[in-house]
């Protein structure tokens, strides 16, 4: 493959997505990893923080870029000149959501092709949503983000507490 793109909320980035994005690099020469500016999901990172925390956690692949976009997924392929959207199956409740998004796009881009990785089994229950409310519990979510992530987390509760 020569260039695909990766696109999602990555709010924030979780061990789950790290393992998609670093299965996908090895199979295409240029993956771009797209953080979606989304405003009414409510993000808890903005999406200048999305990318930094991204570029910081792939730094160490050197055929992965990662870029934000608005807009429809297939106009940022274009753009990227890719021609394979990667996504992640965790379980079959993602899978009714994914074929009707990949058949959709196909529909508006027929040259565009969808890819799913299934998910390591070791991060099947994984989301960004699960690993914000065990933080907001205080919980530990070191085995589900990187380190500095986690940290992240803990600093965003922390300043919206003190609101
Ligand atoms: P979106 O809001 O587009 O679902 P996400 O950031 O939640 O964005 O997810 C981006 C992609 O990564 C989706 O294809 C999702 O299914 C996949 N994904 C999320 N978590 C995991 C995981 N733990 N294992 C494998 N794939 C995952």
């Amino acid at each position: 493959m020569a260039a695909a793109i990766y696109p999602g909320s990555f709010d924030p980035v979780t061990y789950g997505h790290l393992d998609i994005i670093g299965r996908a690099s090895l199979m295409t020469e240029r993956l771009v990893v797209g953080v979606l500016n989304n405003s009414s999901k409510n993000p808890m990172f903005t999406v200048e923080e999305r990318v930094e925390m991204l570029k910081e956690a792939c730094s160490h692949l050197p055929n992965v870029e990662i870029r934000s976009f608005s807009g429809l997924t297939v106009d940022f392929a274009a753009e990227e000149g890719a021609s394979v959207i990667v996504r992640g199956l965790r379980a079959v409740t993602d899978f009714e959501y994914e074929l009707q998004l990949a058949q959709t796009n196909r529909k508006i881009a027929p040259a565009l092709d969808t890819i799913f990785l299934t998910t390591n089994l070791e991060y099947s229950y994984l989301s960004s949503s699960i690993v914000k409310e065990i933080a907001a519990y205080r919980g530990d979510i070191s085995a589900f983000v990187p380190g500095f992530i986690a940290d992240a987390i803990h600093n965003k509760l922390k300043s919206e507490e003190q609101i």
